[in-house]
């Protein structure tokens, strides 16, 4: 079978989809300049389309599978499967209001009170749970404006840094939602979609796994390998393999998180090691 895939053509997300895909080996083969499909090898295949049209491409089967920011889902409304979070294209779904305009809680908001979004379902239900009845102004892009153009009192907008809000004027008074990429697929697949399901999670799951790791390789004084063990845990301990004369030297591989990779070699070298390599790598699969 032919495992279709919905991936947002153009926008924030595409490129690190893009990305992410080519490091699993599922990169676009065979597309034409603007083709709406194209294979990514094997029995995948991608078809790309607006990432706000992709919850419904999924839905309704005209894909099996889709990649799209969660807030996209969570408004359109349509019930998929959740299989995997991507983990970029994190931002938040915010309440923001006119820095001078004394908003400084959801409290805040009158009864009526005008909300400029382009996620009028996600604005509703908000303050519908909160049991304030406020009016959507629907919006399809720039909500951060309409405050100023006078016309909405407030907006719910999504954000990462904060900036646009700020160079805005506006101010973050509540998150309504948290969101990132995340692969979806319909619900109720039958078994063969779900076996190739499983493999592209599997695909993509090695690569997200590998990508905050690196392999670091050392020789170590035998003498501080009860030490070097503290420092480098590995996955599973590190690995000790002996090295043709190497004297009081043996090598010690492991896989170490990249975030603290400098405080790691640091300690290494305290503890007398040398010829310390650091790859990335490829694929993990634990
Ligand atoms: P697009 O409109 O196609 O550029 O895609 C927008 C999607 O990118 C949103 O629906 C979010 O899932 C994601 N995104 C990540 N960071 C931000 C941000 N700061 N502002 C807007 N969208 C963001």
């Amino acid at each position: 079978m032919l495992l279709k895939i919905a991936l947002p053509n153009k926008g924030r997300l595409s490129d690190e989809v893009r990305e992410l895909f080519n490091d699993a080996g599922l990169e676009v083969r065979a597309r034409g300049e603007r083709a709406l499909t194209a294979s990514l090898g094997g029995e995948f295949e991608a078809i790309f389309v607006r990432a706000q049209d992709i919850p419904e491409f999924v839905a309704d089967g005209a894909a099996h599978a889709g990649v799209t920011g969660w807030d996209l889902v969570c408004e359109s409304g349509r019930e998929l499967d959740l299989l995997m979070d991507l983990e970029f294209g994190r931002c938040r779904l915010v309440v923001a209001a006119r820095e001078e305009g004394g908003f400084a809680s959801p409290e805040d908001v009158k009864e009526g009170m005008r909300v400029a979004s382009c996620f009028p379902r996600l604005t509703q239900e908000f303050f519908a749970r909160r049991g304030q009845r406020v009016a959507v102004v629907p919006v399809s892009g720039a909500a951060e404006i309409a405050p100023h153009l006078g016309i909405a009192d407030i907006v719910v907008d999504l954000t990462s840094t904060g900036s646009t809000l700020k160079m805005n004027g506006l101010r973050e008074v509540a998150t309504v939602l948290e969101s990132s990429a995340r692969l979806v697929a319909c619900k109720g697949n039958p078994v063969d979609t779900q076996q190739k399901l499983d493999e592209l999670k599997q695909a993509l799951g090695s690569v997200l796994a590998a990508r905050d790791k690196r392999y670091l390789m050392a020789n170590v004084p035998k003498d501080s390998l009860i030490r070097v063990r503290e420092v480098l845990p590995g996955l599973n301990g590190p690995t000790v393999v002996d090295v043709l004369d190497g004297g009081d030297f043996v090598a010690v591989h492991a896989v170490v998180p990249a975030k603290t990779i400098y405080r790691t070699i640091n300690a290494l070298k305290g503890l007398g090691c040398e010829g310390i390599l650091v790859t990335r790598i490829e694929r993990l699969m634990a």
